[in-house]
């Protein structure tokens, strides 16, 4: 069978949580942005996105941003969420692709292009909000209006923070509040009225969970919420949505009892980790034919209850069935629910087959 190993994508669960997350963002009054880096821009899962309208993607890779366009025109809004690389400001300009800066020399070279181009090139500010990763620190934040002069062909469309993907720095109502207020200073140093405040990931949902609207943030990039109906930062799931929606199905291409010597000196393995063996003499140990390049182990769940992810090699995914009371047979099927990480790998392997349910 050439369709193992596969990623089921259900696309009923996708279509259930966009609709879900239109309609809260509606009342929350902010615009959600389809983030796409989590599926690598799945054409699939896009073409279900735009049948639910939404109109505006984010991506963390330019060439699937430059896909979109492609697809469906100048209509979508794009935005490019990774600092640009130099060769990237060229092709983003002329697609039209918003671009996230944090160096006033990137300013200068966008506006550059944007001037030889007779454009305009339209940019977020992007700030540091305290995860330690992009972003003008806020004193220079409040500088940057004294450079405006140099920027004739940018429009500058708002500032955008970032939280939790990096040092795991959750957002709270202060977070908010503090990116308000940079934004309303920002805005009256550059003599503009109407700033756009982005924020994003996932992370930033549950604080309009409990219908404490902010007035003011325009809008939230996301991706796990309607993936995955996760927020892995908080380890929850979304009450108001489905999770579920990648499956990795893998075969069993090996079932015995097995001891790990113990005794022997152990190294790190593979992947440069320690393994603890399982306690007890003989376990009971399956092998599936999928492997590190195409699942990330610790981000896969599996359905049945007793058995355990022992590890992963390049080539399996090793589990401990001593305890399960299904008796696995080599050839036989087994699922399991893929977490962001193994989303994501799974996209990139080419030995992994993409297939969809309705
Ligand atoms: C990945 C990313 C997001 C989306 O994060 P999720 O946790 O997948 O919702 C938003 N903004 C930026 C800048 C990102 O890199």
């Amino acid at each position: 069978m050439q369709s193992l190993p596969s990623l089921v994508v259900d696309i009923s669960i996708l279509k259930w949580n966009m609709t879900a997350l239109l309609r809260r963002c509606r009342e929350w009054n902010i615009c959600p942005v389809a983030v796409t880096k989590g599926c690598l821009a799945d054409p699939v899962v896009i073409e279900a996105l735009w049948e639910r309208e939404f109109r505006s993607y984010a991506d963390a890779n330019l060439g699937s941003l430059l896909s979109i366009r492609k697809r469906y025109g100048a209509i979508p809004q794009l935005q490019l969420i990774r600092l640009p690389m130099r060769w990237e400001l060229e092709p983003m300009v002329e697609a039209g692709i918003i671009a996230h800066l944090s160096h006033v020399e990137a300013l200068d070279e966008i506006n550059t292009i944007a001037q030889s181009r007779h454009c305009n090139a339209d940019v977020f500010l992007t700030v540091e909000a305290g995860d330690g990763r992009e972003g003008f620190l806020p004193a220079e934040l409040l500088e940057l209006p004294k450079f405006q002069h140099r920027w004739s062909h940018v429009r500058i469309l708002g500032i955008s923070l970032s939280l939790a993907c990096l040092s795991g720095v959750l957002p709270y109502r202060e977070t908010i509040h503090r990116a308000l207020a940079w934004r309303e200073e920002v805005s009256c140093r550059l003599e503009r009225s109407s700033l756009l405040l982005s924020v994003g990931g996932s992370t930033f949902l549950p604080l309009w969970e409990d219908n404490r609207v902010f007035e003011g943030v325009n809008q939230v990039r996301v991706g796990e919420a309607w993936l995955l109906g996760t927020d892995i930062s908080r380890k929850n799931s979304f009450a108001w949505l489905k999770q579920g929606a990648f499956t990795i199905r893998a075969e069993v291409v090996e079932v015995r009892s097995k001891e790990v010597n113990i005794k022997d000196t152990r190294g790190f393995n593979v992947f440069g980790r320690v393994v603890e063996p399982q306690p007890g003499k003989q376990r009971r140990r399956v092998l599936l034919a999928v492997g590190a390049q195409d699942i990330d182990e610790t981000q896969l769940y599996l359905l049945e209850e007793n058995a355990k992810i022992i590890g992963v090699t390049s080539n399996y995914l090793v589990l401990d069935v001593e305890e399960c009371t299904h008796n696995y047979q080599p050839g036989e099927v087994v699922e399991l629910q893929a977490g962001y990480g193994t989303v994501m790998r799974a996209y990139l392997s080419p030995f992994i087959k993409k297939m969809y349910t309705y």
